[in-house]
C-alpha cells in the first residue's frame, strides 16, 4: 500500500490524492442495476470500471467493503417522480408479478457479470429489503425539518436545504435555474417546489408494489434507497460512491441532499463517475435503433456486428479506455480488441512458463535491469494515476516483449537479476489476473486434445513426414492456434491474426 493513487473526484473537479478514511479498510458504494430489462453494453462498461477500482484496491493490500444495490422498486420512467414504476410497468406488460420481473433480470444481470469476470460485490442489498430503513430516514428528514409531508407523500425540501448547504454541487446545476424550470407538470402541484424530490410516494389504487408507512400504503422514491443502504453498511461517511455520469444529476445530488440532511455530514469523500459508451460515433440507445445487449454481442446477432466477440474481448476493449472518456464501440475497435486479448493472454501462457537459469557465463545487463523496472513503474503510474487502465495496458505490453524475448532465448534470462526476472513475472501474472480480471477463454478439454495432436507432429517431424506436419499446422490454424518448434519442445499460441 506504498503506492499512492490519485483519484478524480467530480465533486472537487480535482484529481486527489486518495486517503481513506480508516485506513486499510475502503468502503465503496455502486448504484447497482434497476432490474426491470436485460443489462446493456453501458451499463456493463460503468460495473467494469468498478470492479477493476474494486480489483486494483484490492490488490493493493486495501480491505474494501463493495456494496452494490439491486433496485427493485421505486425508479419512476421520470426524473419528476411521475410515471409508472419501471418494474411493475414491466410486470403488468409480461403479465407477471413485479417479483418475477426483478429475478428475472437480476440473475441475467449476475450471469453477465460473470462472463466479464467482475467480482461479486461485498453486499448487495435491495430497495425492497430495507424499507424500514427507509421509513427511517424519511422520518429523521421531517423531523429536521427538511421533508414535508402532502397527501400522503413525503417531499425533499430542497430550498429548506438550501439555506444552509448546497444542493447542485456535485453536478454544477444552479438552484435557481432549477427552480425557474418547467413548473406545471402533471401531478407535481403536491410539490412546494418542482426541484423538491419524493421521499416517499402514496400509491395509487393501481400501483402494486406498495407497502405500510405513517404517511400512506405507498413506496419510497428512488433516492433514497442509496442513500439508506450506503449509510447502513459503509457508515454515515465513506470513501467512494461511483456510478455512470448519467446518474451525477438528480440521483447523486439527491443522495448528498439526503446525507447531509440526515447526518449533517459530507456522505462521500470521493465520487467517481465512467463515461458513456457510443457506438459508431453514437449514443446508444434503444429509440436510436443500435442499442446492443451483452448476450447478442457474444453470440454476434446483430445487425451491427459483423461476427462474435467474446466476454473478454469486450472486457479488454474496455480496459482500453480510461473510464472518464467516452468509449466507442465498432467492429474494427473489436476486432483489435480481439488480437490485444488473445495476445495478452499468449503473453500469461509464457510468462508462467518462463523460469530463471543461472548462468555464471552470463553477464548481468543493468541497462536491462533498469529498463524493466522502469516498465513496471510505468505499469503502476498508470493505475496510480486515477486508474488510467490504457496506460497501464501500454506497460504491460512493453513488459511482455521483454518476457518474449527471454522466452524465445534471445536474451537469456541470466541477464537479469533474479530479483528483477521475479518482479517482471509477479507483476505480468497478477496484473493481467488479479488487476485486469482477464482469464482464459477456451473449449473444455482443449489442453488434453491439444497435447495429444502436438505428440502426433512431434511423431511427423522426426519421420519426416513433412505433408502430415503441414496437414496438422493447417487443421490447428483453422481453429486458430499456431504452432511454435522450439529448441527441444513444440509450444502453442492463440493465432494473433
Ligand atoms: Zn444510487
Amino acid at each position: 500500500m506504498d503506492q499512492q493513487i490519485k483519484i478524480y473526484n467530480t465533486l472537487t473537479r480535482k484529481k486527489e490524492a486518495f486517503k481513506p478514511l480508516n485506513p486499510p479498510y475502503v468502503g465503496m458504494y455502486v448504484c447497482g442495476p434497476t432490474v426491470y430489462s436485460y443489462v446493456h453494453l453501458g451499463n456493463c462498461r460503468t460495473f467494469t470500471v468498478f470492479d477493476i477500482v474494486y480489483r486494483y484496491l484490492s490488490f493493493l493490500g486495501y480491505k474494501v467493503r463493495y456494496v452494490r444495490n439491486i433496485t427493485d422498486v421505486g425508479h419512476l420512467e421520470s426524473d419528476a417522480d411521475e410515471g409508472e414504476d419501471k418494474i411493475a410497468k414491466k410486470a403488468k406488460l409480461e403479465n407477471l408479478e413485479p417479483m418475477e420481473i426483478v429475478q428475472r433480470y437480476t440473475l441475467d444481470f449476475r450471469a453477465v457479470m460473470g462472463r466479464l469476470n467482475n467480482l461479486s460485490p461485498s453486499i448487495e442489498p435491495t430497495a425492497t429489503g430495507h424499507i424500514m430503513e427507509q421509513i427511517k430516514m424519511i422520518q429523521e428528514l421531517l423531523n429536521k425539518g427538511l421533508a414535508y409531508e402532502a397527501n400522503g407523500s413525503v417531499y425533499f425540501d430542497v430550498s429548506k436545504y438550501n439555506e444552509q448547504n448546497h444542493y447542485g454541487k456535485l453536478s454544477g446545476r444552479k438552484i435557481d435555474e432549477l427552480m425557474a424550470g418547467q413548473r406545471s407538470l402533471d401531478g407535481q402541484e403536491e410539490k412546494r417546489n418542482n426541484v423538491d424530490f419524493a421521499l416517499w410516494k402514496k400509491a395509487s389504487p393501481e400501483h402494486i408494489m406498495r407497502w405500510e408507512s405513517p404517511w400512506s400504503t405507498g413506496f419510497p422514491g428512488w433516492h433514497l434507497e442509496c442513500s439508506v443502504m450506503s449509510s447502513k453498511y459503509l457508515g454515515e461517511q465513506f470513501d467512494i460512491h461511483g456510478g455512470g455520469m448519467d446518474l451525477q444529476f438528480p440521483h447523486h445530488e439527491c443522495e448528498i441532499a439526503q446525507g447531509v440532511g440526515t447526518y449533517d455530514k459530507e456522505p462521500v469523500q470521493y465520487w467517481m463517475h465512467s463515461n458513456m459508451l457510443t457506438i459508431n460515433g453514437q449514443r446508444m440507445g434503444k429509440s436510436v435503433g443500435n442499442a446492443i445487449l451483452p448476450n447478442e454481442l457474444f453470440a454476434g446477432n446483430h445487425e451491427l456486428l459483423s461476427q462474435a466477440y467474446s466476454p473478454m474481448t469486450l472486457r479488454f476493449f474496455m480496459l482500453q479506455t480510461h473510464y472518464r472518456s467516452t468509449m466507442d464501440l465498432s467492429n474494427d475497435a473489436l476486432k483489435a480488441a480481439e488480437r490485444g486479448y488473445k495476445k495478452m493472454i499468449n503473453g500469461l501462457k509464457v510468462a508462467k512458463s518462463l523460469e530463471y537459469v543461472e548462468d555464471a557465463s552470463v553477464e548481468t545487463d543493468e541497462k536491462l535491469n533498469k529498463q524493466i523496472l522502469s516498465i513496471i513503474h510505468s505499469i503502476y503510474r498508470g493505475m496510480n494515476d486515477d486508474l488510467n487502465t490504457a496506460v497501464a495496458l501500454a506497460g504491460m505490453f512493453n513488459l511482455l516483449k521483454k518476457i518474449n524475448s527471454i522466452y524465445t532465448g534471445s536474451v537469456p534470462s541470466a541477464k537479469l537479476d533474479k530479483e528483477t526476472f521475479r518482479q517482471m513475472q509477479e507483476t505480468y501474472i497478477r496484473f493481467v489476473e488479479e488487476v485486469f480480471g482477464l482469464v482464459e477463454e477456451k473449449p473444455e478439454n482443449l489442453d488434453l486434445l491439444i497435447d495429444t495432436v502436438i505428440e502426433e507432429y512431434q511423431n511427423a517431424k522426426e519421420t519426416k513426414n513433412y505433408e502430415r506436419v503441414d496437414a496438422i499446422r493447417a487443421e490447428f490454424k483453422k481453429i486458430g492456434i499456431v504452432l511454435k518448434d522450439m529448441k527441444g519442445k513444440v509450444d502453442w499460441a492463440y493465432d494473433e491474426v
